[in-house]
């Protein structure tokens, strides 16, 4: 399998430390908010990897954080904690904030049809390892306090910028976003450990350490919170693309200066998704969240379908008008997938061949589009539907659209469009009373039953089979 790997800038084989096995660090999300489904397109084709993995075999162990605390609203250490600011907007402290936007997040993915990693960590769990990490650091001379707060030193690194794509100018993001920057640092791309004597004073939650009451900066969770639970060797760290730079070159200085060694293989980066008219935003313009989807009428899964449809190291641009074509086709798809019916034996050499189609896309650097392609290719293919059905299930283990509990939902649906529901009971109980009422010459009581029915927006339609109704 072929995986691009953002480290080196090519496509690489993949290969993991210990044969058979992958360690795999996600960046959670910083629970101070809903997720929009910019946040979730990064989860979604995360999640197609980490399941992709486990097709081919692999045993995957997944780790990832959730940060509640410490992200401030400038990435770059400046403006505020982002937790805070949800806590002061609903009212609410900075943990009931945090309860209830991991479980809105899972919810989420729930819907997504995301995996939960193997491990999830709150970042307010795991303190003590980050003061472990710290004082290593402190002790080793990759770290020193200034104004109160830990700071890593970047100077003392050969190579800092390891993604090449990022360069000092990026640091500017924060004065950019019109927060302003730290008199304290001593080289401009140095970032805050720990903060102490800062100016969060109302910050809620802090803890005591060796360098005073304070809170930890927000990088050095990702660090610790993997090495705890994948050891000092990891084979996929995934994130968006957003935050190679500086999270994710902030997690490389640190790992590397505790650990002494490489840390990480691959870097997995999903790019953005955009709106036509830029940036997407959860406090500007509309706040688009699956549940918002869901409000006009698009499944979860037509969501999940769309991000498919695009590779995942290209920038996606989102419009309803895009959301729409996705959820029409969806449906065509869905309803072809429902005319099949298990017709014997499944076809191994017409399997395999398929199959090799599905798995030759994914290989070559996740690409999802083409692993689409394979079920229209499976479907318009020379062989009988069990062996076309045996390969969409075995599809949908990795792609997860949903396809065949939507044919059952579909099948339902119709079932019940053919059979009354026990709601309707009553309206074949009238009927057959009507009939009785004919049958004995009783018209009056006969016209009654339909006046009622009618009254009740139920209009009776007399044919020579029988009785029918429609609702009004
Ligand atoms: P956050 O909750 O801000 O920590 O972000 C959660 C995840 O969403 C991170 O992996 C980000 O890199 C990713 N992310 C943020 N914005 C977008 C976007 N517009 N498109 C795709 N991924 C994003
Ligand atoms: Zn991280």
């Amino acid at each position: 399998m072929q995986i691009y790997n953002s480290l080196t800038r090519t496509k690489e084989e993949f290969r993991p430390i210990e044969e058979g096995k992958v360690k795999m660090y996600t960046c959670g999300p910083t629970v101070y908010h809903f997720a929009h489904i910019g946040n979730l397109r990064s989860y979604i084709m995360e999640d197609v990897l980490d399941r992709y993995l486990r097709y081919a075999g692999y045993e995957v162990t997944r780790v990832m954080n959730i940060t509640d605390v410490g992200h401030l609203t400038s990435d770059a250490d400046t403006g505020e904690d982002k937790m805070l600011k949800g806590a002061r907007r609903e009212h609410k402290t900075v943990l009931e904030i945090a309860r209830f936007y991991t479980d809105a997040f899972f919810e989420d993915c729930r819907k997504l049809r995301i995996r939960t990693p193997d491990v999830v960590q709150p970042a307010t769990g795991c303190i003590d390892d980050f003061i472990k990490v710290i004082t290593s650091l402190l002790e080793k001379g990759y770290a020193y306090t200034a104004g109160g707060n830990v700071y890593f030193d970047t100077s003392k690194l050969e190579k800092y910028y390891v993604f090449n794509d990022f360069e000092e100018e990026d640091l500017a993001v924060g004065v950019r976003e019109g927060v302003e920057g730290d008199e304290n640092k001593r080289n401009k791309a140095d970032f805050v450990l720990w903060f102490t004597k800062s100016k969060f004073d109302a910050q809620e939650l802090k803890w005591d350490s060796p360098f005073g009451i304070g809170y930890p900066g927000w990088h050095i969770e990702c660090s610790c919170i993997s090495m705890k639970y994948l050891g000092e060797y990891l084979d996929i760290h995934c994130g968006g693309i957003d935050n190679a730079f500086p999270h994710h070159t902030n997690e490389i200085a640190q790992s590397e200066a505790y650990i002494g060694h490489p840390w990480c293989h691959y870097w997995f980066h999903v790019h953005h998704l955009n709106t036509t008219s830029g940036k997407m935003s959860k406090s500007s313009g509309e706040f688009l969240t699956v549940s918002l989807l869901e409000s006009k009428g698009y499944a979860p899964e037509v969501y999940r379908f769309f991000c498919m449809q695009s590779h995942y190291r290209k920038s996606l641009v989102f419009s309803y008008e895009g959301l729409d074509n996705a959820k029409a086709a969806y449906q065509k798809l869905v309803a072809r997938v429902a005319s099949l019916k298990a017709d014997g034996e499944v076809d191994r050499r017409a399997f395999e061949d398929l199959k090799a189609g599905f798995t030759s896309a994914l290989d070559n650097d996740m690409n999802t589009s083409l692993a689409v392609t394979a079920y229209y290719d499976v479907l318009k293919a020379g062989t009988n539907d069990s062996t076309k059905l045996a390969l969409i299930e075995d599809f949908e283990q990795v792609m997860q659209l949903g396809l065949l509990d939507a044919v059952k939902a579909l099948r339902e649906e119709e079932k019940a469009k053919a059979e009354p529901s026990e709601d309707d009971r009553w309206i074949l109980d009238l009927i057959a009373a009507r009939a009785e009422a004919k049958k004995a010459k009783n018209y009056a009581e006969a016209d009654r039953i339909r006046g009622e029915l009618s009254e009740k927006g139920i209009i009776l339609v007399d044919t020579k089979e029988g009785t029918t109704y429609k609702k009004a």
